[in-house]
């Protein structure tokens, strides 16, 4: 396929699936691939209809009922996964640069974040495989009972744009490293770096079949991939409408689910707190990834005695943040991932006015920068959690301030929410802290730092974030499923019936 040279390293003029080893099909109805640092089309998505998905769960399927891969001795696969690390890192600049391409996400944050870790995805679960034992129970008399862990089969791995490879890496690995077989569907808006990551895993030994990708919209690729009847499981990381749909589709199918949803996370900022370091951990957390992230503390709850010191720091610096093109190194704010979403996202400070809630920093599109989909880092200061900034994911560099009284008031606002995903609390009084460990409804509550991800801990949300963990073991139990052996040690005696 002929491919377009930009900044040095290639992007494919089409982007189609990619089953058993290969690109597939060249025609199709097709979508554009667009950078959104200045709108223009760099590639052309070739949507897989059914027949095309059917084409990729068939060879995730014969590919795991073959044992080409699941049957291999974990040495083998454990080895084939540190090679897809490896080749990742050797890849690391050209794989950031066509993630850039396409989401606008800053090139230095994928250099250094979401593309070392899609490496370390994979070196995670390599060791984790190497690691994990099996149970036996000794105490039935006259048994061994072994409860062995197997892989479920062909797993649907579908992602979101706003991380497309660190995301879409992780349920691969997960999945593989325990023997199943996938098909991969990224977000029609962001295919690039997902397209190129399923050669290199062919490079470093995956077997053909394993692992492979059907790119296409939701409703006509996505659709086709949940309902599929071949397919076992499904591992989804998304917005909540499109969750209600495929847990539907799922659930028809009786089909075990993994739900990663959206937040309308609650950053708490205590007047005991170090406000330079909550102001700094703020600033983060709604803004960095271009203000697109499930864990954004998209809320943040201020006590009114410091609100006025808090505001006032949060919007001069706000103010201050370097928007650009995100393959400038100094960018820390680059476009929006597309031009609809922006608009999405700028209709929120209407919307904030009109609940009666104060502009404090940004409300506008750059205009300096069109017609790339760029957006000024906004704030606005609600009057309380009723606003519809407060209760709604807006998933873009827009921060909600709800001020609060008492801990009671906090954690009353934290927790009156549809959303459960995570929590930040900033305090340095120790008692505030353990009281929020227990109050806080989320499914992560990290005190006094930004978000840091261990992957040995479960990961996911409770109410309308989502159900269902991924992360170690928790992935481990996602993508297996419990055999249980009943082993004599001696023969057992045997009733002896229709004698
Ligand atoms: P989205 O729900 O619109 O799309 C996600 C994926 O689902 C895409 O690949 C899309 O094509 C596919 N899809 C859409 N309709 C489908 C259908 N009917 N059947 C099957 N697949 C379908 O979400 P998005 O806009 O791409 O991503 C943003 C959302 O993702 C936000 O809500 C964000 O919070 C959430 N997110 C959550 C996490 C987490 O770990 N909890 C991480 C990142 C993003």
């Amino acid at each position: 396929m002929s491919q377009s040279m930009q900044a040095g390293f290639p992007i494919r003029e089409q982007v189609t699936s990619f089953i058993e080893g290969r690109y597939t099909r060249l025609a199709g109805h097709e979508l554009p691939v667009v950078f959104p640092g200045d709108a223009r089309r760099i590639s052309t998505l070739v949507e897989a209809p059914a027949d095309e998905v059917d084409a990729a769960v068939r060879s995730a399927r014969a590919a795991f009922e073959d044992g080409r891969w699941r049957r291999q001795p974990v040495e083998a696969r454990q080895a084939v996964m540190r090679k897809v690390a490896d080749l990742v890192d050797q890849h690391r600049d050209e794989l950031a640069y066509l993630e850039c391409m396409n989401s606008g996400i800053p090139m230095r944050h994928l250099q250094k974040g979401q593309i070392p870790r899609t490496a370390y995805n994979f070196r995670f679960f390599a060791e984790f495989l190497g690691q994990h034992a099996e149970k036996l129970h000794g105490q039935t008399d006259g048994y061994l009972t072994l409860v062995l862990r197997e892989p479920v089969g062909v797993a649907a791995l579908i992602g979101p744009w706003n991380a497309p490879l660190a995301l879409t890496s992780m349920k691969i690995a997960g999945a593989i490293a325990f023997g199943n077989s996938c098909v991969c569907k990224p977000s029609e808006v962001t295919p690039l770096a997902v397209a190129r990551f399923m050669e290199l895993l062919v490079e470093a030994g995956v077997p053909p079949g394993v692992v492979n990708l059907v790119n296409g919209r939701g409703g006509v690729t996505g659709e086709a991939l949940v309902a599929h009847p071949q397919v076992d499981l499904v591992s989804f990381t998304g917005g909540t409408q499109t969750a209600r749909r495929i847990s539907a589709s799922a659930g028809e199918g009786l089909k075990p689910l993994s739900l990663e949803l959206g937040g309308k996370s609650a950053n708490i900022v205590f007047e005991s707190a170090d406000l330079d370091r909550a102001v700094d951990a703020a600033l983060v957390g709604i803004f960095s990834n271009n203000g697109q992230q499930c864990l954004a503390g998209s809320r943040i709850l201020v006590q009114r005695t410091v609100l006025e010191r808090f505001v006032e720091a949060f919007a001069q610096r706000a103010r201050k943040l370097r928007i650009g093109s995100p393959l400038d190194p100094a960018t820390e704010i680059g476009p929006l991932a597309f031009q609809a979403h922006r608009q999405r996202v700028a209709g929120y400070v209407d919307i904030a006015r009109a609940d009666g809630a104060q502009l404090l920093c940004g409300g506008a599109p750059v205009e300096a920068l069109e017609p790339g989909f760029y957006f000024q880092p906004t704030a606005v200061l609600a009057r309380d959690n009723t606003a519809r900034v407060c209760r709604e994911e807006i998933f873009g560099p827009f921060a909600t301030i709800v001020p609060f009284d008492t801990q009671d008031e906090a954690y009353a606002i934290a927790n009156d929410s549809e959303f459960g995903l995570v929590s930040y609390v900033w305090s340095d009084h120790q008692p505030t802290v353990m009281r929020a460990l227990s109050e806080i409804r989320a499914g992560m509550v990290w005190i006094n730092t930004p978000m840091t991800r261990d992957l040995r801990a479960p990961f996911g949300g409770i109410k309308a974030s989502g159900y269902g963990r991924e992360g170690g073991e928790s992935s481990m139990k996602f993508y297996t499923f419990e055999k249980t052996v009943m082993l004599p040690t001696v023969p057992p005696s045997i009733p002896r019936m229709g004698i």
